[in-house]
């Protein structure tokens, strides 16, 4: 069996010991004669698993006890609204920093539930930076300060974490969760769809302050309380169980490699070796973003000539390496590079990239 180096910035690769895991547990888990997915979300197995992945997720990323973890469903993109209409908290505005598609996402959702001030932009350079401290226009009577730290389309990375002071910072980390460590005590919440750097699709972990719960906006859906999630486990009605299991062995697979500071060093390294590489290609390959702001997980590039990419794509796919056609807004080719990417995965593209501009230089 032949498996590829997958670029897909989403559903994305998964560290083969874990899907190996998976495979070998998939029948009988542990000895229970059932499969993880025919479990009881209430029984006792389930709630073993469940548990252990809560508290490895918190062990790695040390989260404090006064946040609450929580399993959802319904990505990234729930949490647009959800956020609003539980951390308004009675507020009329809330700042947000546009820094590509996504945040321009969750602001359309804010602006549905209270006043959304533009806090800082990197519009007009095409999102190719984020604005520094220094640029962003924070007000101190904000419900929330929201950012992207990762724009996953884009390839823009915050260099910096915003300092919002008293106004709870909350973070869209869908793309850069779990690919080095960070101080969990700075944020009022951090969320993150799973299919990036977690899991599979389908879930949605939420980690949040609990002194913020408990406010929302009248009429707000049980199913969007993160009060009611808290108070119930994540368990008020039926949990992606299988996902929350996967994560599971996400999370231990990176406790047995070292935990965040060892990911970070990994990923330092692959995108370096890769961004080195786009910026030695005399302009073969370019990518547009500013040195300081590029990401470490998602690296969009363009090719000498747009006739080119097709080409491209098929002599990647030939060499199997898939998923590296850039997203449908801004062309040209991305290749995602999270955790679960084997740094043989990131050589082996260089290669190709190398032959591929010697062959059409
Ligand atoms: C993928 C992604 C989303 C959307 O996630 P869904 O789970 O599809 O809703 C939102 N924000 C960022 C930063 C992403 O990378």
């Amino acid at each position: 069996m032949a498996r590829v180096f997958n670029f897909s910035a989403g559903p994305a690769v998964l560290p083969e010991d874990v899907l190996q895991q998976a495979r070998d547990e998939m029948l009988d888990w542990h000895g229970s004669g059932t499969s993880v997915m025919e479990m009881s979300h209430r029984g006792k197995e389930f709630i073993s698993i469940a548990e252990q992945a809560e508290a490895d997720l918190r062990e790695l990323m040390g989260i404090p006890a006064n946040y609450k973890v929580l399993f959802l469903q319904g990505g990234a993109s729930a949490q647009f609204a959800m956020v609003p209409m539980n951390l308004l908290r009675g507020k009329t505005s809330a700042d947000y920093i546009n820094t590509g598609e996504w945040s321009k996402k969750a602001i359309g959702e804010a602006k549905k539930f209270g006043k959304v001030n533009l806090a800082g932009s990197s519009e007009s350079s095409k999102f190719t930076s984020v604005p520094m401290q220094n640029e962003l226009k924070l007000d101190p009577n904000a419900a929330y300060v929201h950012y992207t730290p990762n724009e996953t389309i884009g390839g823009v990375e915050f260099p910096y974490l915003p300092a919002t002071g008293n106004v709870p910072l909350i973070a869209d980390m869908s793309s850069s969760i779990l690919s080095r460590p960070i101080d969990v005590s700075k944020f009022g919440m951090i969320y993150a769809g799973a299919q990036k750097n977690i899991g599979p699709s389908g879930l949605t972990v939420v980690i949040v302050r609990d002194d913020l719960l408990g406010q929302t906006v009248a009429g707000t859906p049980s199913m969007f309380d993160y009060k009611i999630h808290a108070d119930n486990g994540s368990m008020y009605n039926t949990p992606p169980t299988y996902g929350w299991y996967i994560a599971g062995l996400v999370f231990a697979a990176l406790k047995r490699k070292g935990g965040l500071k060892a990911m970070a060093e990994v990923n330092d390294r692959k995108a370096k070796k890769l961004y080195n590489y786009i910026d030695a290609s005399g302009g073969f390959y370019k990518n547009p973003v500013a040195v300081n702001c590029r990401s470490c997980m998602n690296v969009p590039f363009t090719l000498k000539s747009d006739a080119l990419d097709e080409p491209f794509l098929k002599g990647a796919k030939a060499a199997n390496l898939v998923q590296l056609k850039g997203h449908r807004s801004v062309g040209g080719m991305r290749a995602s590079i999270y955790n679960a990417m084997p740094e043989a995965g990131i050589d082996a593209l260089i290669t190709y990239m190398q032959d591929f501009a010697k062959r059409n230089g």
